[in-house]
């Protein structure tokens, strides 16, 4: 074994649990006291002060620069008393990780002293350079500067000694550089459309909440190891490995008992978690070895999408503590599953209602008809940007690899809601309907309720799949910021309620009554939208073929996929929602084709240099071993003797030399592939370049060498294998 690996392993063994001190304390007495929030703000703040932040809080009004002093002032006298110094803009760059600069407090004065000050303009706005985060061509050259803008909605919040304040993030012509401004807006658009549409069935709804639980799921690996597997260090995941003989297939690992050591850091960035109001209440193991699961209560999405970015930062600082590493990437290990993390999303009234729970009455199970109906309705229209909004270089390893959902867009409704469509299909009539039948319907509406509830069966094979009382966007990365697929969703969702809203109301000028106008439209919509419905495996070839004959798309690589970012249907909708303009779009396009680019082009570089500089001369060394073998077999033996005692070690030095030279050679002509890739002239060509040309070259590559993990002695293999990787003890 390389020194470094025996020395690796050695530390693993050793390694104990650390006590979690502040486990026995309830949540209650600490929860959100981290957090700038109500509690901190009626303690610190004015009445006038806390009156206007309120007030943007919930209807997003912009807080005036003087009571931005008073709330700055405020919020300083908090943090200090929690020992704070520091404090950042706290934003999301499409670079996809957030982005913080601390600045400390204190400000030189006159005669050599100094003072702690944080003034408004120091809250509400900032200038980072924008020309360091991806900016997808918005930049001007001449301007590089960006700002940071104070976001009300989502609360400040201390992390280690400083003060953190959600911030949107744009460039000096206002153009969106980040996350969250998009999805600021489009949880706008969809209030709007959905508060509309209320109105025909409750007059007291004044605004809509799109809501947000996210399911995170993780794997953990002792930092030892880690530190010694260059691939996981920079690109999240193992490029090489042969699989265990014991991997997940006695699906013993899925809700099993979680070990000690991993409990511990549970609790601990549970802890921290909770310090930062982050509501994470659900824990358990995933399918994989070493995979992990954590979910929260739900909350609005805007602050479920920071806490979710937070957490992932809350993890992998508490797991270098316990002596782990998280990884966050959608496919750490080959022939194990990856990681998603479940967007489930709802629709919640000022009146306290979810809009996709079905209700008591065939009024209330109209409305949830409405929304559930055109969620389904908006999902065929724009499937293919749904799924350009989960692409990327690490998710293409998980989409369709029989264990996530297929890249294959459909909506799973279960059996009884599929029923229910379907019957309404039937029942409701073009021409004018009967007094009774309306009655048949209203009652036959009526009774979702009964049927509905703790039963909806369960499909986890669907990408969305709708689950009692919201749907389930499962094809979301593990790594990926919910912000992306969230706009999405929240824009075709508004946009296919601004049409409902058009068709009900032009039926009603032509003096359909109201609720049979709905109907129509409705079932208008459960006819066209038909084909995006599927109950079956998604997992199956089956469903590949039936897709096809549907005429639904199947982009397996991200190149492909993210093209529906950019079509008409697309860019119109984002524009004239006022979420993103065509420019803002196409930078994000290019953006997330400049991404993948480099995510394949670092992985082949990594690959080029493990071959080379571990995986080879480990080979070599070993294969030496066997000549010196054979060599001294000779002296001692001859004839048929000799022939039989070194047979085995011929092949296997034959078989060493070959798989070497094909690695040597793919090495080499991926790297050559990479340099006309680099030559090309667009972010589309480099990135189908290195979609189509460089990176099948990783799986040739890949299978020798697991090969030669197999042939080459333990003691000799320089990096720590996957049974070593995967068993935390
Ligand atoms: P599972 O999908 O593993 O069975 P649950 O259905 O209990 O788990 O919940 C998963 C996630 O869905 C949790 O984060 C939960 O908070 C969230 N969730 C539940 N109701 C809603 C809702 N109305 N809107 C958004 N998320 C919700
Ligand atoms: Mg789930």
């Amino acid at each position: 074994m390389s020194t470094r690996r025996i020395l690796a392993m050695q530390d693993v063994v050793k390694r104990v649990p650390v006590r979690i001190e502040k486990s026995d304390i309830p949540v209650s007495q600490y929860y959100g006291s981290d957090v700038f929030g109500l509690d901190a703000m009626r303690e610190f703040l004015s009445e006038e002060a806390f009156e206007s932040i309120q007030q943007s809080m919930n209807q997003g009004t912009i807080v005036d620069r003087k009571m931005a002093d008073q709330v700055a002032a405020c919020m300083k006298a908090w943090a200090q008393s929690k020992g704070v110094t520091h404090f950042t803009h706290w934003f999301q760059p499409l670079s996809g990780a957030t982005a913080e600069k601390h600045d400390g407090f204190f400000e030189p004065i006159a005669g050599g002293r100094a003072i702690e000050r944080f003034s408004g303009n120091a809250l509400v706005q900032q200038e980072p350079d924008a020309s360091s985060f991806p900016n997808g061509g918005i930049r001007n050259t001449f301007e590089a500067r960006g700002y940071t803008a104070w976001d009300p909605t989502s609360p400040a919040f201390i992390w280690g000694q400083t003060l953190c304040i959600p911030t949107i993030f744009i460039s000096y012509t206002g153009e969106s550089l980040d996350f969250k401004t998009p999805l600021l807006k489009s949880l706008h658009a969809i209030d709007k459309a959905a508060t509309d549409v209320c109105q025909y069935f409750d007059k007291n709804v004044t605004k809509v909440v799109a809501t947000l639980g996210w399911e995170q799921e993780y794997f953990l690996i002792d930092s030892a190891l880690y530190n010694i597997r260059f691939d996981l260090q920079q690109t999240g995941r193992t490029l090489f490995g042969h699989a265990p003989a014991k991997g997940q297939q006695l699906e013993d690992h899925y809700w099993g008992s979680i070990p000690e050591r991993v409990s511990a850091f549970m609790r601990d960035f549970e802890y921290e978690s909770h310090l930062l109001g982050i509501p994470v209440r659900t824990r358990h193991n995933e399918v994989a070895p070493a995979q992990f699961e954590c979910a929260p209560v739900f909350e609005e999405a805007n602050l479920a999408v920071d806490h979710n970015q937070l957490l992932m930062d809350v993890m992998e600082k508490v797991a270098i503590r316990h002596n782990f590493r998280v990884l966050l990437h959608e496919k750490p290990y080959a022939g194990v599953n990856g990681s998603g993390k479940h967007n489930n999303w709802s629709l919640a009234t000022n009146t306290g209602k979810n809009l996709l729970s079905p209700g008591k009455t065939p009024k209330t199970n109209l409305q949830f008809l409405t929304f559930f109906v055109n969620t389904v309705m908006a999902v065929y229209e724009h499937a293919d940007l749904l799924r350009a909004s989960i692409a990327s270089a690490n998710n293409d390893h998980r989409l369709g690899a029989n264990e996530a959902p297929p890249a294959i867009m459909s909506v799973f409704l279960g059996e009884q809601l599929s029923k229910v469509l379907d019957d309404l299909e039937k029942s409701v009539h073009s021409g004018k309907m009967s007094p009774e039948q309306k009655t048949a319907l209203k009652l036959n509406i009526g009774k979702i309720p009964d049927i509905l509830l703790d039963n909806t069966d369960r499909n986890r094979t669907s990408p969305f799949a709708f689950t009692g009382n919201k749907f389930e966007f499962r094809a979301v990365g593990s790594s990926a910021n919910c912000g992306g697929p969230m706009t999405v969703l929240n824009a075709i969702v508004a946009e296919q309620l601004i049409k409902f809203k058009k068709e009900v109301d032009t039926l009603i000028d032509k003096k359909v009554e109201k609720d049979e106008a709905i109907f129509q439209v409705l079932k208008k919509y459960i006819i066209a939208s038909k084909k995006i419905r599927f109950e079956g495996n998604g997992y199956g070839d089956a469903w590949k073929a039936e897709a096809k004959k549907r005429g639904l798309n199947n982009i397996p690589t991200t190149p492909g996929a993210l093209e529906a970012m950019i079509s008409k249907k697309s860019l119109d909708m984002f524009e004239s929602l006022g979420i993103l303009t065509h420019r803002e779009q196409e930078a994000r396009y290019e953006i997330n084709l400049e991404t993948y680019t480099k995510k394949i082009q670092i992985e082949s570089r990594i690959i080029a240099d493990m071959v080379d500089n571990q995986i080879i001369p480990a080979a070599l060394t070993y294969q030496r071993v066997l000549i010196d073998n054979v060599n001294g077999l000779k002296n001692i033996l001859s004839g048929a003797d000799y022939k039989k005692a070194s047979d085995t070690q011929i092949a296997l030095i034959k078989e060493i030399s070959e798989r070497v030279s094909i690695i040597k050679k793919a090495a080499d002509d991926m790297t050559e592939e990479r340099k006309k890739a680099n030559n090309l002239d667009s972010a589309k060509k480099q990135a189908h370049a290195y979609c189509d040309k460089v990176k099948p070259f990783f799986d040739t590559i890949r299978y020798n060498v697991d090969k030669l993990e197999n042939i080459v002695d333990d003691a000799t293999w320089p990096l720590p294998k996957y049974r070593e990787m995967l068993y935390l003890r």
